[in-house]
């Protein structure tokens, strides 16, 4: 049935036309993130602000409401893609049992890295450089070698985890922008899978550990993220469980109520339960965002954007963080399931 539906959702060849413009906000996105890369290494401040504090925050809404779009002209994804477009990538198609274990390592550096923010990333422009640099050689070096998108995409890149998650109910399908024939490289592939979430492939144990990881844990490692304080000096194994405690606490307890909530529910309330979750998630992450970038965050200085504490209540802040709460739980949990995916599965290669 699902591979029936994936077939259904086959999108015309772009025209020329299209390529252009797609290829043109690609380069432009890639343009915009190399001037953040420059900013980061030689006007942190500016690169922090940009990267962190501008970039960062838009990113979830961007997942939720438009994830093909993203998927489209993300710049790593494009670099990763760079070999298979210039036609130097050995194209080899990832075995699933691989593709599981590397969606497994994705969850974990996501777990491992986002705490490091605070000791390290969130102050540092040169090690956020170093950082992005090393995700863009690893996105590379997987285009050098695998298909399409099964190296980087759909398998390694920490961000892949969450667009699974938050991805589930999109507003639109868009045109594949980056392959040009569908090689089946990644089974299933994420981008062309009606309703894609994360428990969508129980293929192997390792798909399974990673759905459960990410949509059990999500929420609960956001709450406790946002509870630790961005910390200016490095007081050696202390400092490393100050910024692992909460988050890791908050995991473990989401992650268990998920566990029990699903052993209680059967068909489309597991799926109700998937959504709730991925709303609990992105809306957790705004209801201390928004208010961080505006001055009344938990800890003043953290995550400053602009700082309007003279200019716009606090009850105003909780209202504006109020409907967007409201806004994600009608989106994810309430509104008509779409049946499209995130983008349309170009035509198959003939063999
Ligand atoms: S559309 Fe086909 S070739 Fe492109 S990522 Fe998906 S499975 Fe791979």
């Amino acid at each position: 049935m699902q591979d029936l539906k994936t077939n259904i959702m086959r999108g015309k060849p772009l025209s020329v036309a299209n390529k252009r413009w797609w290829l043109l906000l690609q380069v432009l996105l890639w343009l915009i993130g190399l001037f953040i890369f420059c900013c980061l290494i030689w006007v942190p401040t500016l690169g922090i602000l940009l990267f962190w504090n501008i970039l960062i925050p838009v990113a979830p809404a961007l997942l939720v409401v438009a994830l093909g779009l993203w998927r489209n002209i993300c710049p790593l994804a494009t670099t990763s893609l760079l070999p298979r477009k210039f036609n130097f990538s050995s194209n080899k198609i990832m075995p699933v049992r691989w593709q599981g274990r590397l969606q497994v390592l994705s969850v974990i550096a996501l777990y491992a890295l986002v705490p490091l923010r605070h000791a390290l990333f969130n102050t540092n422009g040169l090690a956020t450089a170093i950082l992005l640099f090393c995700c863009a050689l690893i996105a590379f070096g997987m285009g050098l070698f695998f298909d399409w998108k099964s190296g980087w995409c759909a398998s390694l890149c920490p961000v892949h985890p969450v667009e699974k998650l938050y991805g589930s109910n999109t507003i639109a399908s868009m045109p594949n922008a980056h392959c040009s024939e569908c090689v089946n490289c990644s089974l299933p592939c994420p981008d062309s899978t009606p309703q894609m979430h994360p428990l969508i492939t129980r293929k192997t144990f390792y798909h399974q550990i990673s759905g459960l990881l990410t949509i059990g844990g999500l929420p609960g490692f956001i709450w406790g993220w946002f509870h630790v304080p961005d910390h200016h000096s490095w007081d050696g194994l202390m400092a490393v469980w100050n910024i692992y405690k909460y988050p890791l606490i908050g995991l473990l307890i989401s992650l268990s109520l998920y566990l029990a909530l699903q052993q209680l529910l059967k068909g489309p309330a597991v799926k109700k339960l998937i959504g709730f979750y991925a709303a609990a998630a992105v809306s957790c992450y705004y209801w201390y965002r928004i208010p961080a970038l505006l001055g009344y965050g938990i800890f003043a200085e953290d995550g400053l954007l602009i700082d309007l504490t003279g200019y716009v209540s606090e009850t105003m802040v909780t209202v504006i963080c109020v409907l967007i709460t409201c806004f994600f739980f009608w989106w994810l949990l309430i509104r008509k399931q779409r049946e499209g995916s995130w983008v349309k599965r170009p035509e198959y290669k003939e063999k």
